[in-house]
This record gives C-alpha cells, structure tokens and sequence, in this order.
C-alpha cells in the first residue's frame, strides 16, 4: 500500500512554520512499512487543496491529511472533504462531549464556532481528539483509506498513535499481504562501486525493492520485500541478504539501527581488548564517538590530540627527524602515532590519525582531504592512506568512520585493500 501526505496551511508554504507534520507521518508510516509516494504541502485555498485530493485518491491507497481543522474561517479542510466525497455535515455527539467537556476543564464558555467543530462529515468516522477540539476524520472507501487531523503537532501525534497507526496496520494485516524490510549497512564504499559491485539488481531482487540510502558514515542498502507471510517475507529477506554478502560482504559493518562505533565497541569488548587513539587532524572525535556508548571503560584506555609537531614528539614518540624529513602528514609518522600510542598506553591496539583536512594547508604533493590512518596491535602495524574531499567537517567525520573501520577489519582478519 502507498501513501500519500498532504500538508494544509499557509504557513507551511512561506516558510513560517516547518512541515514537521509531514516528516512525522513518514517516519511512523516508514516504520510500519507503508511506502511514501508523495508529500505535498498546499495553500489554504479550496481549489488548490480539492486539486490535490484528487490526485492523491487517484494514486494512492493511504491519503494523510494534516491541518486547517480549526474552527476559523481560514480553516476550510472539513468543507473540502465534504466537497470532495460528495457528503454532508451532521453533528457527532461524542465529539460535541469531547468539546464541552474541554471548555469546562478551562472553565470557559463554548463558543458557537467551537460547537461547530462536532459537525463531521457524514461518510467519515470521527477521529476522537482528547487533546484539542478539532476531531479528526477516517474514511474507508474503495477500499482506500482517508484520513484527515489537526495540524497541530500535538494533537496530531496523538491521533497518530491512538488511531491511525494501530488502525492502518490492523487493515494491513488483514489484507493478508505482509511488507518486511531490513538494511544492510555497509561504509567504505562509494555508492556506484556498490552498485557495480552488486550486479544486475532485477536478478538480485526477484521482485523486491533495494534502495541505496547514502550518507556521510556510509551507503544503507533498504531491502523491502512483500509476502503472504512473515516467514516467507523473512526468509525471501535472507536470501538477498546472503546475496548481497557474497558480493560486497566485507563492506558491511551491521544490520538495521547499527552503528559502527556500536559494532567496534561490541567487538573490542567480546574479545577483551583496550584500545587507545591518537588525533591529529580529527581533534578528538574519535575518542568522543567510542565513548559516547555506555560501558566504553571496558575497551577504551585513553586518547591524545596531537595537534602540534611537539606534541607528537613529546606524548608519541615520534621521531623528530621523520617529521622533518616526511611531514606530520605522512605514513611514517602516522605509524610511529600508532605505535607511540600502544606503547605509552599499554593498550592492545593503537589508532592514530593524521591529514590535512582544509580549506587551507594543502601543498603540491599533498592535497587538501589527505589522510594517514594508523594501526598496531600485537601481531601487526599498518598505515592507509585516503584522499577525501574539500569540506573540513566532513574530512573529519570521514576520517572518524574510516578508522573506525580499519579497527573493525583488522579484527574480523578481513583485507584493508579496497
Ligand atoms: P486547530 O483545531 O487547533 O486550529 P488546525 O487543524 O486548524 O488545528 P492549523 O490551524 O492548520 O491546525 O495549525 C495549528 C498549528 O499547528 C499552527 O501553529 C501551525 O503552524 C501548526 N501546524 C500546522 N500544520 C503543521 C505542519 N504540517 N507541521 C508543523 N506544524 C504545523
Ligand atoms: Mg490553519
């Protein structure tokens, strides 16, 4: 089933008020396996809005409305709902409860424009507000469902969870057509390469979705399947699970809500091993992204911004003469960071990184996103080198998840080579 959200209010259109309400319903759809088609934000005018009705009823199963139920004359979504569906007003007692209700716990009087709010549209259910006097409306119709609520947040995260949610997925269930996703995330690959990798996507698939969801950690693969069964969906998910694994295996660090620090801290922490890092260019981040998770004493022994040369000298070990002979940023001295590190700390791994993350600071054999990422454990001492981008925060963040990574290889024994 697709759905689309339509968003009411002037206010959404110039800027004065952000479409949260939208953002909302997609994400608890999304969660609930209910693809978006469309999110459409519209003026309040009759024209516009009964315009957009129509397209949304046309192409989609789910229609969520969001806004202009208030009882001013700016409010005008219950009028278009009855234009639309051909129906007329009459007046719900429980929702006319609800509202008087409501006034006296504010011990004020009801006004008449308040009253009028428990008209609803005679082909509608009313959606019961207990936080407002707006009620919202449910139409199940051609075997589509429309649904219309306030477009205030409050009040519309409340019908959300009390109603439309539970209700949609009831309707789901019955319908006998179960939709499963998983996401597979994979970091230290580029989207294309991913793709390439992958293959011919149609013969992957066999008739589910893959979508690739990238972003500065890495590229999300979305995998959305539909079945009569949730056993059938899992296993029909697995399958192009093991699929993909077999083509981009290594490059996947986790499932779901995983992150990697989260995965590098579980694996540090199964095999009992302290880690400890050496910053130049990422001024710390990585030490405050591994303990950002609770129980992050268990593997994390202590970490050193080494931004200046002395510094690298004094706290590292590292050797005066290749910093003067390479530069900070270099392979040489990126491996002495890593092994200065192990040494002084005692851990059982070392990390280090050191790079040029920009705008300013490049020279011509060394490019503004170069970085050295080192390694050393007991059995092995490495250095990769990366060239990323031109955005300084960026180079940072993607310094973070490349040593992140290099740890996570490392302790799987799977290859640093791309
Ligand atoms: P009420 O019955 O309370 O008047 P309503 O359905 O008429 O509700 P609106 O008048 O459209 O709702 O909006 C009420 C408040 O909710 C306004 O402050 C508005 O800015 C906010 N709001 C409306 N739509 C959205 C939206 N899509 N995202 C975030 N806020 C919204
Ligand atoms: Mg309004």
């Amino acid at each position: 089933m697709n759905a689309y959200i339509i968003s009411i209010g002037d206010e959404l259109l110039i800027g004065q008020t952000i479409n949260t309400n939208a953002a909302y319903i997609g994400e608890r759809l999304s969660d609930n396996n209910i693809t978006i088609k469309k999110v459409a934000a519209i003026a309040d005018d009759e024209k516009a809005i009964l315009d957009e009705f129509k397209i949304a009823y046309e192409t989609c199963e789910i229609v969520l409305v969001s806004g202009g139920l208030g009882p001013t004359h700016d409010d005008i979504t219950r009028t278009c709902v009855v234009k639309f569906f051909e129906t007329e007003l009459i007046e719900n007692a429980e929702v006319l409860e609800n509202i008087e209700m409501l006034f006296k716990k504010r011990n004020r009087k009801v006004t008449e424009l308040n009253k009028a709010q428990a008209l609803v549209p005679k082909i509608s259910t009313p959606i019961m507000n207990p936080r407002g006097t707006a009620p919202g409306m449910w139409i199940d119709k051609d075997d589509k469902f429309f649904v219309v609520m306030p477009g205030v947040p409050y009040e519309m995260k409340g019908m959300m969870e009390d109603f439309v949610i539970p209700s949609l997925t009831e309707s789901l269930k019955n319908s006998g057509i179960v939709i499963q996703r998983r996401i597979l995330q994979t970091t230290g690959i580029p989207e294309s390469t991913l793709a390439e990798r992958l293959g011919n996507i149609d013969e992957l698939l066999q008739g589910s979705q893959l979508a690739f969801l990238p972003s500065i950690g890495g590229v999300k693969l979305r995998i959305t399947t539909q079945a009569k069964s949730e056993e059938e969906a899992n296993s029909r998910l697995t399958e192009i699970e093991q699929k993909i694994r077999a083509k981009a295996g290594r490059f996947i660090f986790g499932k779901d809500n995983d992150s990697l620090e989260t995965v590098v801290a579980k694996l540090l922490t199964e095999r009992d091993l302290k880690i400890a890092t050496a910053e130049s260019c990422t001024g710390g981040l990585i030490a405050d992204t591994l303990t950002n998770i609770s129980g992050s004493s268990n593997y994390f022994e202590r970490g050193i911004v080494s931004y200046s040369n002395a510094s690298k000298v004094e706290l590292l070990r590292v050797d005066e003469d290749a910093i003067a002979e390479h530069g900070a940023v270099s392979l040489e001295v990126a491996m002495q960071m890593a092994a200065g590190i192990k040494a002084t700390s005692g851990s059982d791994i070392g990390i280090a990184v050191t790079g040029i993350m920009g705008p300013t600071g490049a020279t011509t054999e060394k490019p503004v996103g170069l970085v050295y990422i080192g390694y050393c454990d007991d059995n092995v001492c490495t250095v990769k080198k990366f060239v990323f981008g031109n955005e300084r925060l960026l180079n940072k963040q993607r310094t973070l998840y490349a040593a992140l990574d290099m740890v996570r290889k490392q302790l799987l024994g799977i290859s640093l080579d791309a």
